[in-house]
């Protein structure tokens, strides 16, 4: 990165070398040698809890794990007039995943907590800083759980489903020392609270090609995905001639550049992830073809309309080709709009800090933040990564930017 692009902010970078310093010994809570992954209900979520619970303890909070096993700190108000401020993100990982992802926003939260604290600044509200143990649905292919619990939005069907050894989310629970009856005690729904606030990676990018530490989210894209099943006729590669052919794999070739081509015109994205051809073979005609499709906008109604258009596109291609195509759709979650006085704050506090003009941005990933938004007022700031990379053991921050991020996360905090 070009010298220029940095922002120096002092009196923080002693803390950030701090939170920097912390980032690597979370990454040591693995099950893999040599790598970051740390599932849901794991043994390595338990010692970064545990560790994470010390440093809230040593930068002064109260501390608690509530029922879904999400770790909790408090920065006590001694006269909470107004509701409590929750700061969060997540400590899970994808397998073989960065350091910084998730675990970023939960240190820098203790981070600006104990810098409170030390600074005796007196709030009126309570400050809860929450690393939710379940982000990425790594062990159970099911995402938010944690975020899920405290939001009271938790399915009890959920504790019925299985991770690849075949032991329930209801088993791993009470092996992990949680009662699975006392799920709803998680729940934050019904208390007052002032404001959600998320500090995150941006995973993309785009405030790097700025030149900008941090940019201010708008909100969090929609998705919907699905698995289409493409269906023609097997056959020998040298004795059915092409124009008599029902090619599966020739026919999703077409539907997946339509997708690309339709989602450019639209203005969404639309990812096509996997792609199997059944029982393939060099000298077989595909038969049966199997891709997912990832779609995303910011724009709910867009994203709906878009998903009905594409699907009927898909199926005329089918008709064309003689082959069929039949979509199940495996997962939606709506768009969801960042509070607009909160995004207002953020904007003077990083334009304050930084000196340069606010950067406001989409976010194309999922966040905890979208479930907090159905129980607060939601916001997220976005910290610049090395060449947008995440989900990767390349993913890399500036600690000058971690600085940057800190007094911006303090500022805001005192703002509110
Ligand atoms: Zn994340």
């Amino acid at each position: 990165m070009p010298v220029s692009n940095k922002v120096h902010v002092q009196k923080d970078e002693v803390n950030a070398q701090r939170v920097m310093d912390r980032i690597e010994q979370l990454a040591t809570f693995s099950s893999m040698e040599g790598m970051v992954t740390r599932a849901y209900l794991t043994d390595e979520h338990k010692a970064a809890h545990h560790q994470l619970g010390a440093w809230m303890e040593e930068a002064g909070l109260q501390t608690w794990q509530d029922e879904v096993g999400n770790q909790w700190g408090r920065l006590l108000s001694s006269n909470p007039t107004e509701g409590t401020v929750i700061i969060g993100s997540h400590s899970d990982t994808v397998v073989n995943a960065g350091k910084y992802d998730g675990t970023l926003g939960v240190i820098m939260a203790i981070e600006a907590l104990s810098n409170l604290k030390l600074n005796n600044i007196e709030l009126p509200f309570h400050v809860d800083v929450v690393a939710f143990a379940d982000e990425e649905g790594t062990r159970f292919n099911t995402t938010l759980l944690g975020s899920c619990g405290v939001a009271g939005t938790w399915n009890p069907d959920w504790l019925d489903i299985k991770d690849a050894s075949g032991i329930s989310i209801g088993q791993a629970m009470k092996a992990f020392g949680l009662d699975i009856n006392a799920i709803p005690e998680a729940s934050r729904a019904g208390d007052k609270t002032k404001a959600y606030l998320e500090v995150h990676i941006e995973q993309g990018p785009v405030l790097e090609s700025c030149g900008l530490p941090v940019g201010v989210v708008t909100g969090i894209a929609g998705a919907k995905r699905f698995i289409v099943d493409v269906s023609g006729m097997a056959g020998h590669a040298g004795t059915v001639p092409l124009e008599l052919r029902n090619d599966a794999l020739c026919a999703a070739a077409e539907m997946i550049t339509t997708i690309e081509a339709y989602a450019k015109a639209q203005g969404i994205v639309a990812t096509v992830g996997k792609c199997d051809i059944k029982g393939g073979a060099v000298n077989v005609i595909p038969g049966k073809v199997q891709f997912s499709i990832d779609i995303r906008s910011q724009n709910q109604e867009l994203l709906e309309n878009s998903c009905t258009q594409l699907l009927m596109r898909l199926q005329s291609i089918a008709q064309k080709r003689q082959v069929t195509a039949e979509a199940e759709k495996i997962y939606e979650a709506s768009a969801v709009t960042c509070d607009s006085k909160l995004q207002s704050l953020w904007s003077s506090v990083t334009e304050d800090v930084t000196r340069k003009p606010v950067h406001l941005l989409p976010s194309g990933a999922g966040h905890d933040a979208m479930m907090m938004a159905t129980i607060a007022p939601m916001s997220m700031l976005f910290l610049r990564c090395e060449k947008g990379i995440s989900h990767n053991p390349l993913e890399d921050v500036l600690t000058e930017d971690v600085a940057v991020g800190l007094t911006c996360l303090e500022k805001m905090i005192t703002a509110l």
